[in-house]
């Protein structure tokens, strides 16, 4: 019996392959072309279409990241809680919306860690490490490298569809490709909420059991029920979890220091912007207005 993350793999693989088939047919048929100058072509078709869609995620500026110079009590803590799970301490990007998210993103497919400002200022010491836990722990899960691999296989299979669906018998031909979008959303959901689960063990780990089951039951009622499992099944996968200590808890200089940084942050962002505004203007300063000569009133 094949594990689920190869299952996902071979289903992506196979649809690589039919869009290559697909290219290779048309070309046979309507080119007079060399075979293997057509391969490369194909070849060189995939590299632009990753190269197209890969930069529609784009890194954010560094203007927007919690940089350890301004923010340096919020990036030792999620330092510390990353080397607890043995993952690397992805860039920070805090965000005024209610969801904290971990997602690989830009061209080289970089971690960014976003964490909601308004989430970590209303919890507890101890939901902030479960909540930090939950996402960092994704990253010991391949399933996000896994996802952005199968989301371009996915975008392709729909755009597939889409050119099918054209041809007179277009319900006939997109009948397979219609089978596979269906198993591959049935195989893609249920890799996701197993990533959700191991990422919440990490936040019960780090955390505790408990306070994973509070940061659970305070911050997660907007999750979509597509990607992520119920609360219910989340619950229950912790309360079944051996009641160990927590094993990150911060000091109260951590505490008291991280609430500071957090309370300044709308503050550094909007002097950072207005920074960004004047020097725009100093180096496009504003047509100077005409003087106005024989005023009359
Ligand atoms: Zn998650």
């Amino acid at each position: 019996m094949l594990e689920l993350r190869h299952k996902l793999v071979l289903v992506t693989a196979l649809i690589y392959s039919a869009v290559v088939m697909a290219l290779l047919v048309v070309g046979v048929l309507f080119t007079n072309g060399g075979i293997w100058q057509f391969l490369l072509g194909c070849g060189l078709l995939f590299v632009i279409g990753w190269l197209f869609y890969l930069p529609s995620m784009g890194f954010p500026p560094n203007l927007v990241l919690i940089d350890k110079e301004t923010f340096p009590r919020l990036n030792g803590i999620i330092g510390r809680i990353a080397a607890e799970i043995d993952a690397p301490a992805p860039p920070i990007m805090l965000v005024s919306g209610e969801h904290c998210a971990l997602g690989l993103i830009g061209l080289r497919q970089r971690p960014l860690l976003v964490l909601s400002q308004p989430f970590l200022l209303r919890a507890s010491d101890e939901e902030r490490v479960a909540l930090i836990a939950h996402e960092i722990g994704h990253l010991r899960d391949d399933a996000v490298a896994r996802s952005s691999v199968h989301r371009v296989a996915y975008v392709a299979l729909l755009r597939m569809m889409r050119v099918l669906d054209l041809f007179p018998c277009g319900e006939l031909l997109t009948w397979p490709l219609r089978k596979c979008k269906q198993y591959l959303d049935m195989i893609r959901q249920t890799d996701s909420f197993q990533a959700e689960l191991n990422a919440d063990y990490w936040a019960a780990q780090l955390a505790g059991p408990m306070a994973a089951r509070k940061a659970l039951l305070r911050f997660t009622n907007n999750v979509t029920a597509r990607t992520h499992p119920t609360q219910e099944i989340r619950l229950k996968a912790i309360d079944a979890m051996p009641l160990n200590p927590p094993t990150v808890v911060l000091s109260a200089v951590e505490s008291s220091e991280l609430a500071k940084e957090l309370c300044q942050w709308p503050h550094v962002m909007q002097n950072r912007e207005s920074e960004v505004r004047a020097e725009i203007e100093r180096e496009n300063p504003p047509q100077s207005q005409p003087a106005l000569r024989n005023r009359t009133t």
